[in-house]
């Protein structure tokens, strides 16, 4: 299967195997990754194979696909034993959102406990 890529990203690269990453789980329309810079004992990046810059952008041209996203969202959760005593799911979203790769994104954070409000 072939996914919409842009070749300066480095998410589409690793969807690619041009880039390593420790995956964690791969489905058709997904994969999931262990972050580079882990923020919590579990940090997953969890992206869709097709490049999508925002969850605005995916929201509006694949909404179907963001359920698919948000779908696996929990399988990885549950995988990496999260489902039990919970986990928090981050989408930054543009530049005041904090999101330094432009494709789309969820964040799976668990093995501690977080704080609220985030920083
Ligand atoms: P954002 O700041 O856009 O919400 O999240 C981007 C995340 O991707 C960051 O947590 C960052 O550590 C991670 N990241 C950036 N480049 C790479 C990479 O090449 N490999 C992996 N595994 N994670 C990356
Ligand atoms: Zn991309």
């Amino acid at each position: 299967m072939t996914h919409i890529a842009v070749d300066d990203c480095v998410f589409c690269q690793i969807v690619a195997h041009d880039v390593p990453a420790d995956v964690v789980r791969e489905t058709a329309w997904t994969l999931a990754f262990a972050d580079i810079a882990p923020q919590a004992p579990v940090h997953v990046v969890v992206i869709t194979k097709d490049h999508h810059a925002t969850l605005e952008e995916l929201a509006g041209t694949d909404p179907g696909l963001l359920g698919t996203l948000m779908a696996e969202v929990t399988v990885v959760a549950d995988d990496q034993g999260l489902g039990v005593d919970g986990y928090r799911v981050v989408i930054n979203t543009g530049t005041e959102g904090g999101q330094t790769v432009g494709h789309v994104h969820a964040h799976v954070l668990g093995g501690r406990a977080m704080t609220w409000p985030p920083g």
